[in-house]
């Protein structure tokens, strides 16, 4: 994400938390700048190096909390397979996630699709599974690596 588009993304979620009575506390802020100027996913080793720069001796506890919170709100997303954060680019809470994970640069896209797939659905559905989330990482390579 560009400085401009990061600024606008705290903007959003300042105004989220405002509307809801959340705490938009510094190192929640600190850590969404973080996580959303990363080029790739990020993880919470990293992030927590980076807040040191910006807090004076951060606690890890305060970094995952950030995380935590950042990430119950929607505003970011775990990408499993990576063990590492990416910001979300539609700013809402979908039911589910889709990743495109490029194994080369390693740029992940977000793909929007919100539903679940049909068959998927029919399947937890026969197996009487009360699905609460669920996520997809599809791996491969993006399009400036695969040459396409
Ligand atoms: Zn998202
Ligand atoms: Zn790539």
């Amino acid at each position: 994400m560009k400085k401009g588009e990061v600024h606008k993304l705290v903007k959003t979620v300042e105004a989220y938390c405002a509307e809801r009575g959340l705490r938009f506390t510094e190192p929640r802020r600190l850590v969404l700048e973080i996580i959303a100027g990363s080029k790739t996913p990020i993880g919470a080793y990293d992030v927590l190096a980076q807040l040191g720069k910006a807090l004076d001796q951060p606690k890890p506890p305060t970094a995952y909390r950030a995380i935590e919170f950042l990430q119950e709100n929607g505003f970011i997303h775990r990408i499993e397979s990576l063990n590492a954060y990416v910001v979300c680019h539609a700013g809402h809470k979908h039911q589910g996630s889709q990743f495109l994970v490029c194994d080369s640069c390693g740029q992940v896209t977000e793909a929007h699709l919100c539903s679940l797939p049909k068959d998927l659905e029919r399947k937890t559905q026969e197996a009487g599974f009360a699905l609460s989330s669920w996520s997809a990482e599809l791996h491969g390579q993006c399009r400036q690596c695969s040459g396409a």
